[in-house]
């Protein structure tokens, strides 16, 4: 079995809205992400799951809980340890346009990771930001130009060169294809599945919608206001998704064989997200749950594996 990468211990991350009000945007929520694996983590905006993220790279510090990587406390790291785990952990941004320094050129925008390992020769440096657009399938004439001479596909591509500059191990890439076109999301995933093998890279791969995850992930946590409610294999989730929440977001993923979709049952969930500040006592997703019953309102459900390696928190089971 693949040795455990990072361990997440009732990670929360509480934000003050004002002296008396608290948005628990991150609630008491565990997972493990393995070696060489994908773990895809969806859920609606608002259920906390890029907020999970940021937190597990310390851009967010915790409320409570523990993020461990290879074996140290990432929240109580300092010095050397921090240094290395800054290098280590490396994350990939929605909006690659944003994340892009718009004066730098792409050479320079890449180097800058380079620079972290002290090659000082330009020549050798100039050769690695080559190599690395190669690598993520661009070419050495991009080197010397901006980030809006780019598409949308082609800044991703950036942004995972300047990722891979530093030799992570680890990539949490934060809804890294949503705002891309349809047509352009299926090669910058293609293009991760690539150089994690060839890198033995594992990722976080943050999204909104199961459809988007599927083609990339081992396994798959699902997120309602800041709560995690299913975590399993990719295909156990698609083939026997146990929790309500599951059901309704795989539900509504089309089906592209028209005489399967006409006679399929969608689940249409009835309501709004609840507030993060205020959420449902019990279960927070009883509000729009079709099955909910009297202990959903009193009681918490349990985190717990309902058979092996299907972690869920819904008091069906
Ligand atoms: Fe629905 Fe109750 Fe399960 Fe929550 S605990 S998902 S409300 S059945």
């Amino acid at each position: 079995m693949a040795k455990k990468l990072l361990e997440v211990k009732g990670l929360k991350k509480y934000f003050d809205v004002d002296k008396k009000q608290v948005l628990k945007a991150v609630d008491d929520v565990s997972f493990d992400i393995y070696e060489g694996e994908t773990l895809g983590l969806v859920g609606e905006s608002g259920c906390g799951k890029s907020t999970t993220g940021r937190t597990l790279i310390r851009l967010y510090g915790t409320t409570d809980g523990q993020v461990i990587f290879d074996g140290e406390d990432v929240h109580k790291m300092s010095g050397k340890k921090q240094k290395m785990f800054n290098r280590k952990v490396q994350m990939i941004f929605q909006d690659p346009y944003a994340s892009l320094n718009p004066r730098m050129t792409v050479a320079d925008i890449i180097a800058e990771g380079i620079d972290i390992h002290g090659i000082k020769s330009s020549k050798k440096r100039l050769d690695r930001v080559h190599e690395l657009l190669e690598t993520v399938g661009l070419n050495k004439e991009h080197a010397t130009r901006f980030p809006h001479e780019f598409s949308g596909g082609q800044r991703q591509r950036i942004g995972i060169a300047r990722a891979l500059a530093v030799d992570p191990t680890f990539i949490i890439a934060d809804e890294p294809i949503s705002a891309l076109d349809v047509s352009v999301q299926a090669q910058v995933v293609n293009l991760m599945k690539k150089l994690q093998k060839e890198q033995n890279l594992t990722y976080l791969f943050i999204a909104h919608d199961l459809a988007m995850v599927k083609h990339i992930s081992d396994r798959i946590g699902v997120m309602y206001l800041g709560k995690m409610m299913e975590l399993t294999e990719s295909e156990k989730l698609y083939e026997n998704p146990l929790h309500p929440y599951t059901q309704s977001l795989l539900s509504a993923i089309p089906i592209p064989d028209p005489d399967i979709e006409a006679k399929r049952e969608r689940i249409i969930l009835q309501g709004e997200v609840p507030s993060q500040i205020n959420p449902p006592s019990g279960c927070v997703f009883r509000t729009r749950c079709p099955v909910a019953t009297d202990i959903c309102a009193e009681k918490k459900p349990e985190w717990k594996e309902v058979e092996e390696k299907h972690f869920v928190a819904c008091h069906l089971y």
